[in-house]
């Protein structure tokens, strides 16, 4: 909102501006005024809009013309003053003062104008018929007044009009010339009306009118003015309204009725709850809301972004197939002003057959968004209208700021969600298969994948003890020289070698020994394209000695040339030595007895395959029938499973369920 208001009366001399002062000051007509008034200043609380005003008069006998022209620039409005008994000085408004002005303004932003004819008290008719002309020739006019000093009649309207000139303008709203709104206002309310649609079914029920209107005027409406509302659309356009709701052509409708009535007030508290500054652009201020992350943290969602960021989906999964369509997915960010997510977002997180992103992608993206760049995540959040839909102070409120990972180091434990693991490898040695083996693409599938859409991140979810956690895999571009603090700051870090190429092995060794040999960051040796015949490596050490040497686990063998999904027990691993960074040793073996086997070991055994395929029949099927109920064997098994679940958690549970 602005800091205050500041009102120009300008005119010919003796049309009464200092009586018109004077008046308003006194609340009463003074007899001797004197040629020019001082500035006075109302304070905020007793105006209507609650704003300093500050009111200045001028004098061509006290001020020179050099005076005149700074008073111009510095106003916020200019009340040009005619008496309606002096034709002269009406003559004057066209002939000298508009282009005086407008000589001195920006054509682009236009100071507005208000046309007053004083001393009405003189006159029996009005002088509207002279001055229409007037305001259709010159859309910087935004309204006209009649008024007299000596009667007091219509003096604080003729402020507080020109009050409501600089806070509520008409400019950027309406195009008086075309009687229609203007495109960024049609945009902006488009906006408006698309958040504000809950379920997204072009219309605005009670509830989300509701909703609407306590957001933006901090009150419901009552049933019957919601029903009046909808009978004026209802009554001037025949789209308007349908299932007895608010269409967006009835929403646009009424905000032009609003502005063509001048209450151009209602429509600006709209806007500018949505976000909107006084050009129609998203405030800064609304867009970025500050959030501070100190050194050695980083940003994750919270549980009430992901609930905001499930509705969303939900609202524009349309068809339900738990994936987004292009179509969908464009439609989900019409409320942007860009598209936001390319092709290679694709190339990134989880897809469905048909290469759409999934639920389970969506939320992964979300979530590398918050964690590489959480001031694009604060600015996407704002298009959506997290702060206005789930009603909080601002998208910071949708963010965790983690604690400080040395910390995490000394306490040896983590609330953090999401992990990053750094992949490192020389040309060619499956780096990007990897990236994208964890987003369950075989070779197969990964040939379809054109250059130009390839993603060097992947990022996905993996359950390690029952927590589902969100692994961020970066695939650093093999480069000696030049690897940032991005690239070596990690909480896993990867190196791949290409175990069919006898020259692949090195690049590995001499990342590990230059850069991560003295950090505290666990590594992971792993030997690529485990499908084909292997060859002895061209070093030193073979490369298990190297592990072994350097305490690192064996290096794990790996392939994503498989018919189905290639396996992922490699990315558990990853996201668990993420998580305990400590426990690095005792987790990489394959003895089948430390608490990390017995978990893998656990969650594939069969008992528990039988007891996932009886839930989702229990849960799912819908031709369910009572002798599958009474079955008991079922019950006898969904017993023991019951058991599992207390052990493992509910998290676990989760999972199942969603893995189908
Ligand atoms: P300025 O030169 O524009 O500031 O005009 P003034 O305020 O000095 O007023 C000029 C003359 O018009 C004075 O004699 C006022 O008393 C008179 N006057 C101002 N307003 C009104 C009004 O509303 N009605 C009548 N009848 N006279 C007015
Ligand atoms: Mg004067």
């Amino acid at each position: 909102m602005r800091k205050d208001v500041r009102i120009l009366l300008v005119g010919e001399p003796k049309v009464g501006k200092t009586s018109l002062i004077m008046s308003l000051v006194t609340e009463e007509f003074p007899d001797v005024v004197p040629y020019r008034a001082e500035e006075i200043t109302i304070p905020a609380d007793v105006t209507p809009e609650r704003v300093p005003t500050h009111i200045v008069d001028y004098s061509e006998v006290e001020q020179t013309d050099e005076q005149l022209y700074q008073e111009i620039t510095k106003a916020n409005v200019i009340c040009i003053v005619y008496s309606v008994n002096n034709k002269k000085s009406i003559e004057k408004v066209t002939s000298h003062w508009i282009p005086l002005i407008n000589d001195r303004t920006d054509k682009d932003s236009r100071i507005p104008l208000i046309l007053v004819g004083n001393k009405s008290d003189l006159v029996e008719h009005s002088s509207m018929e002279t001055i229409l002309p007037i305001m259709n020739k010159y859309t910087e006019i935004e309204t006209c007044v009649e008024c007299s000093a000596k009667n007091l009649k219509n003096i604080s309207e003729l402020f507080y009009y020109a009050q409501k000139a600089v806070l509520h303008p008409t400019g950027p709203l309406y195009c008086p010339d075309q009687k229609e709104m203007k495109v960024a206002c049609l945009r902006a309310l488009t906006r408006i009306f698309k958040v504000s649609d809950l379920d997204n079914d072009g219309i605005l029920n009670d509830n989300e009118l509701n909703f609407f209107q306590r957001t933006c005027f901090n009150s419901p409406l009552a049933a019957q003015a919601l029903e009046d509302v909808k009978n004026v659309v209802r009554k001037n356009i025949n789209n308007g309204v349908c299932d007895n709701g608010l269409t967006l052509n009835g929403f646009l409708f009424l905000h032009t009725l609003f502005i063509q009535r001048g209450r151009h007030e209602t429509t600006w508290t709209v806007l500018r709850r949505f976000g909107y500054d006084d050009d129609l652009e998203l405030h800064q201020d609304y867009l970025f809301p500050p959030l501070k992350i100190p050194p050695d943290c980083t940003t994750e969602l919270n549980h009430n972004a992901y609930l905001f960021l499930q509705s969303i989906f939900d609202k524009h999964d349309k068809d339900r197939d738990c994936a987004l369509s292009p179509e969908e997915l464009k439609d989900l960010f019409d409320v942007f002003p860009y598209m936001p997510w390319g092709a290679d977002v694709n190339n990134t997180v989880c897809t469905n057959d048909q290469g759409w992103i999934t639920y389970q992608g969506y939320l992964s993206q979300w979530t590398l968004t918050t964690y590489l760049d959480v001031q694009r995540c604060l600015e996407y959040l704002g298009y959506l209208g997290y702060s206005i839909i789930a009603e909080q102070e601002s998208q910071a409120a949708g963010m965790t700021v983690t604690r400080d990972k040395k910390i995490d180091l000394q306490k040896k434990q983590t609330q953090r969600n999401v992990f990053r693991c750094n992949v490192f490898g020389a040309i060619g040695s499956g780096k990007s298969g990897f990236l994208q083996a964890f987003l369950g693409r075989n070779l197969m599938r990964q040939r379809t994948i054109s250059e130009e859409h390839k993603s060097y991140y992947a990022i996905s979810t993996a359950f390690v003890y029952g927590q589902e956690k969100y692994l961020l895999l970066h695939e650093v571009f093999p480069d000696f020289d030049f690897l940032s603090d991005a690239e070596l700051s990690c909480d896993v870090v990867c190196l791949i070698y290409d175990a069919s190429n006898p020259f692949s092995f090195e690049y590995c060794a001499k990342v590990f020994k230059q850069y991560f040999m003295d950090s505290k960051t666990p590594c992971m040796m792993v030997a690529s394209k485990a499908d084909l015949p292997e060859v002895k490596q061209q070093y030193a050490l073979t490369p298990l000695e190297f592990c072994r040497k350097h305490k690192m686990p064996p290096p794990q063998s790996y392939t994503c040339n498989t018919a189905a999904a290639p396996n992922r027990d490699i990315f558990i691993k990853l996201t668990t030595m993420a998580m305990y960074p400590h426990a690095r040793l005792r987790c990489m073996c394959t003895c089948n007895r430390c608490t990390f086997c017995l978990c893998q070991n656990f969650l594939n055994s069969e008992l528990m395959q039988t007891v996932k395929a009886k839930i989702y029949t229990v849960i799912f099927s819908r031709h369910m029938t009572q002798a599958d109920l009474k079955s008991s064997t079922f019950w006898l098994k969904a017993s023991v499973g019951a058991t599992v679940f207390v052990v493992l958690g509910f998290a676990m549970y989760r999972a199942m369920l969603r893995s189908r």
